[in-house]
């Protein structure tokens, strides 16, 4: 009950927080870039409380380390779809919606691009991000009010990737997993081109890679504007010279860590904003939602249209995997029966694993 009084601040800005207690300059851009690496803002617009758990449960706990999954990221996908199969689930690929389909007020089903109708018997939950969903719903399925208001809301920038295959032969021996290049740290951590995220994976789990050789992602994270490549030709060659102009600070912070960079390459694939919206699926490329915590809080799953959900890193803070699977979480938990509620906490009783 001492911190009673505290309370209150977890609701706005961490910055409010470092403010009283965080004089150190450098200390404090160290905080701006955890801030931003976890909700792709500075601490200015990050949550406290989003930051207050992260500190005390997930970054500075003992035993606590940052790592790659085994398998690497599809090692991810296969447990939820283990977890979706084992349930009744069924997963269906390349299975693109063309739209949700409405009657008497309320999302039906959903039609696939190829005319397939799919009907839903409690609920219809995308997890396209909330810029994509709108475009699947029917001109008036939802109100005016609430499409601009979620059409108008603001979203981080783009990336910049760049996955490479290098031969590791006589590689030096203390290479990190993950490395962290700040070119300038006057300029904020939120500047274009100023951040590169650097991973090489196999270090840790050699399967991702053929023997002798290492995998590695360099990406500039959400910080790359999508205003630069806006409606420019894939195959033109202002395109080819813009990607190259734009991916040399990804070459250059890697070189700072293997010098000899260039003569190891053997694959090479840069993407760009478009790559990222095409592949990802995302409107614009963008990264995720970029809503302040002085101003806003996030939407949340429910929507004003009956039997419509929404969940992923567009309705929930923090960008990233946690947000997917509250605001997942959230929803289930909102429509299951008071049965299924009790079918399941005595499963969990029953296994002993709480
Ligand atoms: C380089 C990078 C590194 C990251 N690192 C981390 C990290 O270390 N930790 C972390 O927690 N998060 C990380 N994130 C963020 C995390 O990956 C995302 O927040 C998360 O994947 C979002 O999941 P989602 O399900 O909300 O959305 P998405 O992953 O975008 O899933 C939406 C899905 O909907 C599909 N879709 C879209 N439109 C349609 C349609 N019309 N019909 C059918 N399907 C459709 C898309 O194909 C996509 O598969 C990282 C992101 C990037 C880009």
């Amino acid at each position: 009950m001492r911190r009673g009084p505290q309370l209150a601040r977890l609701q706005g800005p961490f910055s409010a927080i470092l403010q009283d207690t965080v004089t150190d300059p450098f200390i404090r851009h160290w905080m701006d870039l955890l801030c931003f690496l976890l909700s792709g803002l500075p601490a200015a617009d990050t949550s406290a409380a989003e930051m207050a758990f992260m500190f005390a449960g997930e970054w500075y706990r003992r035993g606590v380390y940052l790592d790659y999954p085994r398998g690497g990221s599809g090692a991810l996908v296969n447990a939820l779809v283990r977890g979706l199969q084992k349930y009744g689930g069924q997963l269906r690929l390349q299975a693109h919606v063309e739209q949700v389909m409405v009657e008497q007020g309320r999302a039906a089903g959903v039609v696939l691009r190829s005319g397939e109708e799919l009907r839903a018997k409690r609920a219809v939950i995308s997890n396209a991000s909330i810029w994509d969903t709108l475009k699947l719903l029917p001109a008036g399925a939802m109100p005016q009010r609430f499409v601009q208001r979620r059409q108008a809301m603001p979203r981080c920038p783009s990336f910049m990737h760049l996955h490479l295959g290098i031969d590791a032969t006589d590689i030096r021996p203390d290479l990190a997993c993950h490395y962290i290049v700040v070119n300038d740290w006057q300029l904020g951590v939120t500047a274009p081109q100023n951040l590169v995220l650097i991973s090489i994976p196999s270090l840790l789990d050699p399967s991702l890679a053929p023997p002798g050789k290492h995998t590695i992602h360099v990406y500039t994270p959400g910080n790359e504007p999508y205003s630069l490549w806006q409606g420019l030709d894939r195959r033109s060659q202002a395109y080819a010279d813009l990607k190259a102009t734009r991916s040399a600070v990804m070459f250059q912070a890697l070189e700072r860590i293997i010098p000899d960079l260039q003569r190891r390459i053997e694959v090479k694939l840069v993407g760009t904003p478009l790559t990222h919206e095409r592949f990802l699926r995302r409107h614009q490329g963008t990264y995720g939602p970029a809503i302040s915590a002085q101003t806003g809080l996030f939407p949340g799953p429910r929507t004003p249209l009956p039997g419509l959900w929404c969940t992923g890193d567009s309705t929930f803070p923090g960008i990233g995997l946690p947000a997917v699977a509250a605001s997942g979480m959230t929803t289930a938990n909102t429509l299951a029966s008071v049965g299924q509620h009790r079918q399941m906490l005595r499963q969990v009783l029953a296994s002993g694993k709480f």
